[in-house]
């Protein structure tokens, strides 16, 4: 569900594909009517033409699954969650990887860091931050349609001697639907051809506003490659958050998502799980979209077997009946009898739902579809 065609969503709203196109012109996309456009860009247009967003979720359990509500006096301080977005080559992985090698405190496992789907890192000012290591786009919008909202903030990077493209507009269009706030990170500065200030100019017309140019948006000079403005970008991460008051309650059961999942030959369905709320813990019963199990093992970013894990804490959790999906979200169950009754119901309901998908009632099936 990543992408409907213009004239299709135009004839969706009932408004004129003339109308759209214009709309999407003056966000920045360059697009004909047969073209197509992300769920991310429709989402901000149809709510730009005053429409009703839908899409599917699991809404159907949630009455199952308790959700409790923290009280405020619960609440603690948690690390943010942060996802690089930009730009095809402008150094997204590079950027995570120089901030990885730079920063990730040698464990047991002597500071080997494991790609487990997401790491975390301590400023200099004593700040943890938790970097989800899948950059792109793909990741993050299938991630929301899902249900999974994880990312605190984007860091949008932007290469300084490209300036804006077209997926910089994309990244800055995801991160405005769902409303999460930016930090601009204008890369390859050590490039003689690095121009920064033509970057700045160039979000102006996106309505991206730096603090440079008087606006709002932390700017910070970086690169990737010599790891200059690293510990900058990391301080603006961390101020950010301060800003956003991120708070979680440790001690409750665990609420996830999952940020990558796969079968492991020698150790069965693997999860990594982005503990959200609640402290993850070895031995807990828990339900995972159509999967149940009773977590066997937990190993962190660093390989290290670890007891439990809080808010914020990415993990990895062995001892799953199946293998999720990414963007997944995990609760902890009393007993593994509602686990599995919660699991078998969603699966029933997907098959339904699949069933179902002849009649387009909702964006997310017509994109499907599209
Ligand atoms: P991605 O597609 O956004 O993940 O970009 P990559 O991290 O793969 O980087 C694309 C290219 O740019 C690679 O050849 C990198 O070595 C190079 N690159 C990335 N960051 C920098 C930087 O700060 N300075 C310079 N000079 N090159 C960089
Ligand atoms: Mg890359």
């Amino acid at each position: 569900p990543e992408a409907i065609m213009v004239s299709e969503l135009a004839n969706r709203m009932a408004e004129r594909v003339g109308d759209v196109v214009k709309s999407l012109m003056q966000m920045g996309m360059m697009v004909t009517q047969n073209e197509t456009i992300d769920a991310d860009t429709a989402e901000l247009i149809i709510e730009e033409f005053g429409h009703n967003v839908t899409r599917v979720s699991d809404a159907d359990v949630e009455d199952v699954i308790k959700e409790v509500e923290d009280k405020p006096e619960d609440l603690e301080q948690r690390p943010p969650v942060i996802t690089i977005m930009g730009h095809v080559d402008h150094g997204k992985t590079s950027l995570l990887d120089a901030i990885r090698n730079a920063k990730v405190v040698a464990g047991e496992a002597g500071g080997i860091t494991q790609h487990i789907g997401a790491y975390q890192v301590k400023t200099d000012a004593g700040a943890t931050l938790t970097f989800l290591d899948t950059p792109g786009h793909a990741a993050f919008t299938s991630m929301r349609s899902r249900g999974a909202q994880v990312t605190d903030i984007v860091v949008l990077v932007v290469a300084a001697d490209d300036a804006v493209m077209p997926q910089t507009v994309e990244a800055i269009n995801h991160a405005k639907a769902a409303k999460v706030p930016m930090i601009v990170a204008i890369n390859k500065i050590d490039k003689p051809a690095a121009n920064p200030d033509k970057v700045r100019t160039d979000l102006l017309q996106h309505e991206v506003i730096v603090e440079k140019m008087s606006g709002e948006v932390q700017d910070v000079e970086v690169s990737a490659m010599t790891g200059q403005g690293l510990d900058d970008l990391l301080e603006a991460i961390a101020l950010q958050a301060e800003i956003l008051e991120l708070k979680a309650n440790p001690n409750r059961a665990a609420v996830g998502a999952v940020i990558e999942a796969q079968l492991d030959v020698g150790r069965g369905p693997v999860a990594t799980v982005l503990v959200q709320n609640g402290t993850l813990r070895q031995g807990d019963i828990f339900v995972v979209g159509e999967q149940y199990g009773k977590v066997r093992a937990l190993i962190d970013d660093q390989g290290n077997r670890v007891k439990e894990a809080g808010p914020s804490v990415p993990v990895e959790v062995l001892g799953l009946n199946g293998t999720p999906e990414a963007g997944d979200v995990l609760n902890v169950t009393e007993t593994e009898a509602q686990a599995r009754e919660i699991a078998s119901y969603r699966e029933q309901a997907a098959k339904d739902k699949r069933a179902a998908a002849g009649a387009a009632t909702t964006l997310e099936q017509l994109m499907a579809n599209a």
